[in-house]
């Protein structure tokens, strides 16, 4: 049934069959390739660093223990996740949740411009270190640079930490929390 098919897979599927990827070796270990959630043509899109393993058994991002705090950021900043588009640096899981390698992110871009290209987004906001620094080809410090939105190829970008990162962390989840508001407002 041609017509079941998500609409974003159907886009990248125009590079390759992507719910079969085949470009780099997270293929031999995935259950699922996570492609992102949401409309294609969001106004906002987040971007986090791989699949853990509820999404890679989902074959959705953001569904386990950090995808309940990005939600809740979300809702905080007066925002439903049905109308944001979400989606990794890489679209399937790295073995053990290890960070995903180089010739893995490069492999997989190809699918992130094309998913870029696709919805549009007037804001990116990136999900930690891995996220900002792939995304932004450069070293980040977090610390300094969290939370303050930026212009980059014409479009407003932001960097906060990982929703998995503040899990165990109140304070880091109030400061993810109030990043996410405060992009989200500045673009309303
Ligand atoms: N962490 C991520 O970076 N992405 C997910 O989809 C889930 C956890
Ligand atoms: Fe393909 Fe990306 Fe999965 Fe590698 S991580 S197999 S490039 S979809």
């Amino acid at each position: 049934m041609n017509d079941k098919i998500d609409p974003m897979v159907r886009v990248l599927n125009e590079i390759d069959d992507v719910l079969r990827c085949p470009r780099c070796d997270l293929s031999f270990t995935r259950t699922n390739v996570v492609v992102g959630s949401g409309p294609i043509h969001a106004d906002i899109m987040l971007i986090g660093e791989a699949p853990g393993r509820n999404e890679d058994k989902q074959g959705m991002p953001f569904v386990g223990a950090a995808g309940r705090v990005l939600n809740s950021a979300l809702k905080g900043a007066g925002i439903s996740r049905d109308v944001v588009y979400i989606t990794n640096i890489v679209k399937c899981r790295p073995p053990e949740n290890r960070v995903p390698l180089k010739n893995e992110i490069d492999a997989c871009s190809v699918y992130l411009m094309k998913q870029l290209e696709t919805v549009a987004p007037k804001l990116v906001i990136l999900l930690g270190k891995t996220s900002a620094e792939s995304f932004l080809n450069r070293g980040i410090n977090m610390t300094e640079e969290h939370g303050k939105p930026f212009k980059y190829d014409d479009r407003t970008v932001m960097i906060t930490y990982h929703p998995a990162a503040t899990i165990y962390n109140k304070k880091l989840k109030e400061v993810l929390e109030a990043d996410i508001r405060a992009a989200i407002d500045l673009n309303k």
